[in-house]
């Protein structure tokens, strides 16, 4: 039997499982159908980046790769598929304030992709995504939008060629169309897939791609990686072009689970379940603080990963990424009504959930609720008692003046001595119209930092 008749039939297999298909079974038949086209499956790199001191943690499925996309680095293979993890909360990519307003980004996701290192192009890796999406996923051509790089003319032909409707192929800039891994490294021009998420399908129209209107969701970049960037900013064609995709399996999910938002898939139910439970409340609750469950369910499973990828809650770098994370969620858990450390207990769901997928969550599960824990209850202890200071003292003092504005000072103190993170502080201001002198607050660090640095050096001399 022929090969493209072995295709069909796969794709006959694969075909129509997608009634309300579960994360397992989506990832599973996304690889399944790129292993089908020739490409190798790669399991998912850790979060830390293997030799990169541009990224403080992998943001999109193409970072492994980095290197054989700049003709660096030669592999066996010139096609891979991969579901990788990403984490999105620093540099280029930062979403962090994005979580609990929004129904679709998250801190950690898992990035769904197939790669071309100078094999195949635009043409196949369009045909691929029009293939999987329609046949295999199934989805209704009328709710799916398609956007391209201004000029890329290309590109509009060949989603034309693949059948999509000329009206529902948009044509946008640079910001919308034209995607880098960060300020260096490879980059190209991308088209993207949307999803229409709406009740009406008649009520479509083009303006809602790439707006604010959630009902229009995003939801796969194809990349043609053609140009490597410096830190001058300028392009430099790759030795051959090459394709990276990237689609959030939290969104297909969404999209397949027939959800509007991420967190109603089976993904992040059972967290959010639980901490309902841990709490004793019911649904009303939930809908009355989805913001705020969100982001504990989130945090629990930005924690969970980075703890069992090494990361350790500290004062630097990774680490103190990780603190803010795990302080944030703490602050939110408490203000839902937690009265004692509870991240460990939701954190246990994301290991039970994800488990399977990646082992180093189970292998590790006890050191990740220990860890947790411990840290928890290191900031638990000051919680409270800074809260207190900032919402009456500080507060009290601001409102008396008639200002608006936190000074550094008082930010610093509550860094250095309760242990709250600046964006922590910001965020709780933020709620109630204020904001902090972040420049102020520098110059305390600063002043701190320089303290120390003499101390030490006295002790020593001395
Ligand atoms: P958006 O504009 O929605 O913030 P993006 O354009 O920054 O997304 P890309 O860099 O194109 O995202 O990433 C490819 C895909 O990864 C997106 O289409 C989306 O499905 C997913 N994705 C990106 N960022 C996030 C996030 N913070 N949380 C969940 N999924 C994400
Ligand atoms: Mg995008």
């Amino acid at each position: 039997m022929c090969w493209a008749s072995l295709q069909e039939i796969k794709i006959e297999l694969l075909k129509g499982r997608n009634s309300h298909m579960q994360s397992a079974e989506i990832r599973r038949t996304f690889l399944d159908y790129f292993a089908g086209k020739g490409h190798t499956i790669v399991p998912s790199s850790s979060l830390v980046p293997a030799n990169d001191p541009s990224l403080l943690f992998v943001n999109a499925g193409m970072v492994p790769f980095k290197d054989t996309f700049l003709g660096v680095e030669q592999r066996s293979y010139k096609r891979a598929t991969a579901v990788q993890k990403c984490m999105r909360v620093s540099g280029k990519h930062n979403d962090l304030e994005s979580v609990g307003p929004s129904p679709r980004h998250h801190t950690f996701f898992e990035m769904l992709g197939n790669f071309s290192f100078g094999d195949y192009f635009k043409r196949e890796a369009i045909q691929y995504a029009w293939e999987l999406l329609t046949q295999v996923f199934q989805l209704p051509v009328e709710r799916l939008w398609f956007s391209v790089y201004t000029d890329d003319d290309d590109a509009v032909r060949l989603w034309q060629e693949v059948g999509a409707d000329p009206r529902r192929i948009l044509r946008f800039g640079e910001k919308y169309n034209f995607w880098a891994m960060g300020d260096t490294g490879p980059c190209g021009p991308n088209s993207e897939i949307h999803y229409y998420l709406g009740d009406d399908v008649t009520a479509q129209r083009p303006e809602g791609v790439n707006s604010e209107d959630d009902d229009y969701m995003e939801f796969w970049n194809l990349v043609f990686m053609q140009y490597n960037r410096d830190a001058q900013g300028v392009l430099t064609p790759l030795p051959r072009p090459g394709i990276d995709t990237g689609m959030g399996l939290e969104r297909l999910a969404a999209i397949l689970q027939g959800v509007k938002s991420n967190y109603e898939t089976d993904l992040f139910v059972p967290i959010i379940q639980r901490t309902m439970e841990l709490l004793r409340k019911d649904r009303r609750h939930y809908s009355e603080h989805r913001a705020a469950y969100h982001i504990v369910a989130d945090h629990s499973r930005a924690i969970a990963f980075l703890i069992a990828d090494g990361i350790r809650p500290g004062n630097m770098g990774r680490d103190y990424v990780l603190r803010r994370i795990l302080r944030r969620a703490a602050y939110y858990g408490q203000a839902l009504g937690f009265k004692r450390p509870f991240l460990a207990e939701t954190a246990d769901v994301v290991i039970d959930i994800m488990g399977m997928q990646y082992p180093e969550l189970q292998i590790k599960r006890d050191q990740i609720k220990d860890l947790i824990t411990a840290e928890e209850e290191r900031f638990s202890r000051t919680l409270t008692t800074g809260l207190r200071l900032l919402e009456g003292t500080l507060l009290g003092s601001l409102a008396g003046q008639g200002a608006t504005v936190l000074p550094g000072r008082d930010a610093f103190m509550l860094y250095d001595t309760y242990g709250f993170p600046l964006d922590l502080t910001q965020k709780i201001l933020a709620e109630r119209g204020l904001s902090v002198d972040v420049a102020g607050y520098e110059e305390a660090l600063r002043e701190q930092q320089e303290r120390s640095r003499r101390a030490s050096q006295f002790k020593r001399n001395g």
